[in-house]
């Protein structure tokens, strides 16, 4: 365990890592495992940057150990399978998100919730049950065991498809779970970054009414026009957000910055649901006095598990959803996380791993 990364495997692996919390990016030489009988191995060849990659690099949750190879929207083509893997073969198109493993045997393993199994292994900065580091998609290639590899449906592009394996389950799983993915509910989306933007897409597959919420007015015209939402309010605008109170079955809040809620426990109906998938850096304020007098609901959700990402993967192929997408090659991948730093990304940056990385070698 002690081995240095070029060493600690078999199969040699080339990407780009963070060495200290500067989150600067820089070539890596590194090392994967040999394919398992239940692994599968895959050529990397898009990689989507989320922005828990650049929480990551930059240490900015404290529990960072460098190297970091970030990553965690990883599609490309199968290249070699274990002995005993069924679901996919040499070739395929496949995909892996945020997660690599977990206990499988607690009740959410048991329950195909591998996202809330308390053993979960992350993709990358995590460490695996051979007692190595994860490293993430920004590289050649990567190994999984085959429960955490998806299959892409083939009408699917692969890049503007690979940031559905973060920002799509992580919408799409709680659209679901809190019964909003029907027609009839009017749904509200706080937020139009990259999580934002899919989940309007995929309300709207679901067949409910979509209003977007956003404190820039300048959002308008992309959310109705382009994503296709119904309605747009401006969040610090009063008059709309009283007159739009008591109208929404649920809202996902994306935002990851400190923000109130209230605003937003106002829009709802009786019953309602406000769902948090972003991850502000301190707590929010709770204001009991509105949840109670609805009987609202405050939750939370974590992606999903690898059953609904693989049913979710199925029906953006069927719906033909996708991310709004930047394409840039890997060495751009540092002005990409200053770019995204600023959210001046419209609405995902992915990585074309397949025809840039070779070229960053050294
Ligand atoms: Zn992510
Ligand atoms: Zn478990």
């Amino acid at each position: 365990m002690s081995k240095a990364p070029e060493e600690e495997h078999p199969v040699k692996a080339f990407g780009w890592a963070a060495r200290d919390s500067s989150g600067h990016l820089s070539p890596f030489n590194f090392s994967r495992r040999e394919t398992g009988e239940e692994d599968v191995r895959f050529k990397v060849l898009y990689c989507g940057i989320c922005h828990t990659d650049l929480h990551i690099i930059k240490n900015e949750w404290g529990f960072s150990h460098y190297p970091v190879v970030p990553g965690h929207e990883i599609v490309g083509e199968v290249t070699e399978i274990g002995s005993k893997v069924k679901k996919v073969k040499v070739g395929d198109k496949v995909g892996v998100g945020c997660l690599v493993g977990a206990c499988h045997s607690c009740e959410n393993c048991k329950n195909d919730l591998e996202s809330y199994c308390p053993s979960l292994i992350y993709s990358y900065a995590s460490t695996y049950h051979d007692g190595t580091r994860t490293y993430g998609g920004y590289s050649d290639s990567m190994v999984a065991n085959e429960r955490y590899v998806v299959r892409f449906p083939d009408s699917l592009p692969l890049d503007a498809g690979a940031p559905l394996l973060c920002a799509g389950i992580t919408v799409y799983s709680p659209l679901k779970y809190f019964g909003l993915a029907e027609p009839g509910k009017h749904v509200g989306i706080v937020g139009l970054g990259g999580l934002g933007h899919v989940a309007v897409k995929f309300a709207k597959a679901f067949g409910a009414k979509v209003t977007v919420i956003s404190t820039s007015p300048s959002k308008k015209n992309e959310a109705l026009q382009h994503l296709g939402a119904d309605s747009f309010l401006v969040s610090k605008d009063q008059d709309q957000m009283e007159a739009a109170r008591g109208t929404l079955d649920g809202i996902i809040d994306t935002v990851s910055a400190v923000h109130s809620i209230l605003p937003f426990l106002g829009l709802l109906k009786s019953h309602g649901k406000l769902v948090l998938v972003g991850i502000p850096d301190k707590p929010l304020e709770l204001p009991v006095f509105p949840i109670i007098m609805g009987r609202k609901t405050v939750a939370g959700s974590s992606i999903g598990g690898m059953k609904e990402t693989q049913e979710m993967i199925d029906f953006a192929g069927q719906h033909n959803i996708t991310a709004e997408i930047e394409v840039i090659p890997m060495d751009y991948v540092n002005k990409a996380m200053e770019r995204l730093a600023k959210n001046d990304v419209r609405y995902r940056f992915v990585i074309d791993i397949g025809n840039s990385l070779a070229a960053s070698k050294p």
